[in-house]
């Protein structure tokens, strides 16, 4: 059902995807305000360092180009053949849009969302959805500083991600023996090995489990880390997948993206290489965890061929993560049994026969609709556990989604802007 301007839209986090939703609601008259828990593009700062695969020019909207160049701050805009880092596409591109005088003061940072609700229904009310947008959403809110207060609104998009929403690092996806115990002490995700977590892994052993993009980013910084402090060792431990070698990352044949070829092919090299500080072990995976001591580190029990313990300075786990479907418990989503995201983006990511994510087609506007009305999941949120999600894929969603809210399929914003970046 169309719902028309000026209704208020919550949108839940300012990463790349909430930031660009709330600039087309922005430009269709919509009331919008951003919700975000740390600073703009707080996730991708947290990877800042690493290099993007895609070029700018599927990194940014024409929307949001126009934004920028409209304020006069175009001289930041990046090339779109540019490879950026994280870092570099978080300054040239994400902050300028969110100053843009367009959604700057619709920008709340340092406020998490805690949870969503509607004032006077249950989640078991009125179930299927129908009635249940007679009343507006509120949405429980805590400012960095402990303050909570509720807002309210016609529509939430949820864009909050996944990441920093880790997996467990155990066998199956369960915690190991022992994980629950340490799971602090283990280190998730992308530490900047170049600087401020250089400390942590110069000269030590440390243990990679993940079988990623992640993984493989992690390894070939420890192995660059070796080259100043030989003593770096490496164990990547890699579960059984249908079909691998002891190269863990596929090769896409002709690959379009050179920065993903550039590191499959470097990681996959190191595990082959007598002279390189990796060793791989596979298929391996973590059954224990024992955090010793800070100078004895862990011990780690490991299913590979046979049981085997190793000693481990430092354990670096990149399996993945998982939304938090906390924030809406309330609302009535239909979530999938496999990835968690909401059920209709699952199936029909289920249905695309493809395993490069450059070859994903977008998945329609019928698919972002939940049976709680006026709830929309997009961003890298939307596809769950799932790892594919890329940030052009995120504009289709926008673009689908304001043709549902608007009730207009022919609204595509984005096609209307291009001539203002000429
Ligand atoms: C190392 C790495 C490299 C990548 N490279 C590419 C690439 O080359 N090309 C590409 O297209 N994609 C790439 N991706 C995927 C990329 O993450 C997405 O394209 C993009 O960041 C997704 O944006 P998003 O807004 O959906 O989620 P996120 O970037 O995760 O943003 C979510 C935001 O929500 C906030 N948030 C979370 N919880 C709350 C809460 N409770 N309350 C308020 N705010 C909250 C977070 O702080 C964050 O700012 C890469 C990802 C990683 C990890």
């Amino acid at each position: 059902m169309a719902v028309d301007t000026p209704a208020r839209i919550a949108v839940l986090g300012a990463g790349p995807i909430g930031l660009e939703a709330a600039i087309y609601a922005r430009f269709l008259g919509y009331d919008v305000t951003i919700i975000e828990r740390g600073e703009v593009a707080e996730n991708v700062q947290r990877w800042g360092h690493v290099c993007l695969f895609s070029p700018f020019s599927m990194n940014h909207s024409s929307l949001g180009a126009a934004a920028i160049v409209a304020q006069g701050s175009q001289n930041a805009l990046p090339k779109d053949e540019e490879l950026l880092t994280g870092h570099q596409w978080r300054e040239r591109y994400l902050l300028p849009l969110s100053e843009t005088d367009l959604l700057s003061d619709h920008l709340c940072t340092n406020t998490r969302v805690l949870s969503l609700g509607r004032p006077h229904v249950l989640k078991a009310d009125l179930p299927g959805g129908k009635g249940r947008d007679l009343q507006p959403f509120q949405i429980l809110l805590q400012t960095s500083n402990g303050v909570q207060s509720v807002m309210a609104a016609e529509i939430v998009i949820d864009t909050t991600g996944v990441y920093g929403n880790p997996n467990w690092v155990g066998r199956g996806g369960m915690p190991a023996v022992g994980e629950t115990l340490c799971r602090d002490r283990i280190q998730f995700g992308l530490p900047d090995l170049s600087t401020v977590a250089r400390k942590d892994f110069a000269g030590k052993h440390t243990l990679v489990v993940g079988a990623g993009y992640s993984a493989a980013t992690n390894v070939v910084a420890l192995s660059e880390l070796s080259e100043s402090f030989p003593e770096t060792r490496v164990t990547w431990i890699t579960r059984k997948v249908e079909g691998q070698t002891n190269a863990p990352l596929p090769l896409i044949e002709n690959d379009q993206l050179s920065e993903r070829h550039r590191l499959a092919h470097a990681a996959n090299a190191l595990c082959v290489s007598s002279a390189s500080c990796v060793t791989h072990l596979f298929p391996a995976s973590v059954l224990a965890v024992d955090y010793v001591s800070e100078s004895a580190g862990f011990r780690v029990a490991l299913d590979c061929h046979v049981k085997a313990e190793i000693e481990c300075d430092q354990i670096l786990a990149n399996v993945g993560n998982r939304p938090d479907t906390s924030l809406f418990q309330e609302l009535q989503v239909h979530q999938c049994y496999a990835t968690e995201g909401p059920m209709k983006v699952a199936a029909s990511l289920l249905a695309q026969d493809t395993q490069d994510c450059l070859n994903q087609p977008a998945i329609g506007a019928h698919s972002l609709l939940n049976p709680e009305p006026n709830f929309y999941v997009l961003g890298a949120k939307s596809y769950g556990r799932n790892s594919n999600f890329l940030f052009s894929l995120g504009l289709d969603q926008i673009r689908e989604l304001f043709s549902v809210i608007g009730d207009r399929t022919d609204l595509d914003l984005y096609a209307g802007a291009k001539p203002l970046l000429s």
